[in-house]
């Protein structure tokens, strides 16, 4: 894939930009619980503020489905953004319309706007070419660092850029190309993919990719079940999906062919029932009556020597149910393992990206997605909508 056209190549001077960011961050209470998708977006609003442009801030959040929700606006994103800059900023209760293009033509240069929840209109998912030009009105270059949205295609991420001068790539999504990019194309090898999460039927794409590219792969999760029941092996009454046996077989079989290795968990931390007080037990192969909520120590072993030696490290997925105590050590050490490996590390947005950050490991990892399922389309070689709206550089 060749590099997209990114902001730095932009001679920018007090310019009028759209900036689309996820802010889709975790709220709780009206209170975000988790800023990191905020704080990714501050290289880019800092590089456009040197460069004078006056900077209007678009994000969706949640699934509003065109209706107004209070819940869902994006005012204590706008309030926190503010905080971290130690700034101002104008916060406009409407996404479009005439009153909102009046604010964004006051903006003095440096200055930031940002707009109520882009999906509070129906227009941001059902592609509407008006309200696509409402948006583009709003700004003459467009830049983008919503890593988080751009598989999907809604208007902001994939009709709007067509409709501006210019279009690239924020700071953010530049990295997240050229990390995604370099474990996709040119992997240092060995190259160990570890997944894991609930479910085999949402990754069976880049599962077949990763067997295609990787040297290794590492399964755990509820996930790991399914290739376990798959080799008749006895899983209990763990999480499994009967209905993808066969895939998984048949995937396990592939790997064998291409000589991809693949390890599957040795022992399991067990209980009798799906809750956070259960009582763990460790175990080396799963009895009747009990299911598996995490792998075991033996297996963070066998799987950490893996990580430890690879030149590559790709994850995406939960090891088992980490958001309770009981059931997050096998998470908890594969992600020390990817944080002290030696080799080019990343970590996959969603639920392993929640994990780095709750065992303070982030830092570690060399790169860490704002992107679960962006990532993992990418990963999969798919052409993500938001980097094929992109235009490339106009000159002079
Ligand atoms: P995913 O969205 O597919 O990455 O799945 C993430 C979810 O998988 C997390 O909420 C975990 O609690 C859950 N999970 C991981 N391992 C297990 C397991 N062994 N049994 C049940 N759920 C699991």
């Amino acid at each position: 894939m060749s590099a997209i056209p990114s902001v730095t190549q932009l001679d920018l001077d007090g310019d009028r930009v759209l900036l689309r960011v996820d802010y889709n961050v975790p709220m709780e209470g009206g209170k975000i619980t988790d800023d990191t998708r905020i704080q990714a977006t501050l290289p880019t609003i800092r590089y456009l503020r040197e460069k004078r442009c006056r900077i209007v801030i678009a994000s969706h959040m949640g699934r509003p489905k065109g209706k107004r929700d209070q819940k869902l606006s994006l005012e204590p994103a706008a309030a926190r953004l503010a905080e971290l800059l130690d700034t101002e900023i104008v916060f406009s209760h409407d996404s479009v319309g005439e009153e909102v293009e009046l604010l964004a033509h006051d903006l003095q240069a440096g200055g930031i706007m940002v707009l109520e929840n882009l999906r509070f209109n129906m227009g941001e998912t059902n592609g509407d070419v008006e309200f696509a030009k409402a948006l583009a009105r709003l700004g003459a270059v467009y830049v983008t660092d919503a890593f988080g949205a751009m598989h999907r295609g809604d208007t902001s991420v994939s009709v709007v850029p067509g409709l501006m001068e210019q279009a690239v790539a924020g700071l953010l999504v530049a990295a997240e190309v050229s990390a995604l990019t370099q474990i996709t194309e040119s992997p240092e090898r060995p190259y160990v993919a570890i997944l894991g999460g609930a479910k085999v039927s949402d990754k069976i794409g880049v599962i077949e990719s990763l067997a295609r590219r990787c040297d290794t792969l590492l399964i755990g999760g509820a996930m790991a079940n399914t290739f376990l029941k798959a080799q008749d092996i006895n899983v209990g009454t763990s999480k499994v999906e009967d209905d993808k046996l066969l895939l998984a077989r048949r995937t396990l079989e592939r790997c064998a062919e291409r000589n991809v290795k693949v390890l599957l968990p040795v022992d399991f931390v067990v209980s009798d029932r799906f809750a956070a007080d259960a009582v763990p037990g460790v175990v080396r192969s799963i009895p009747d009556g009990k299911m598996s909520l995490d792998i075991g120590p033996e297996t963070v072993k066998l799987f950490a020597a893996e990580i430890a030696a690879a030149g590559t490290v790709f994850w995406n997925g939960p090891m088992g149910v980490f958001e309770w105590e009981h059931f997050a050590q096998g998470t908890r050490g594969i992600a020390e393992a990817v944080a002290d490996a030696k080799g080019y590390t990343v970590v996959g947005g969603g639920d392993s990206a929640a994990a780095v950050q709750k065992f303070g490991l982030a830092d570690k990892v060399r790169h860490v997605s704002t992107g679960g399922g962006a990532s993992l389309e990418f990963i999969e070689g798919l052409e993500l909508p938001g980097i094929k709206a992109l235009k490339p550089l106009r000159r002079g």
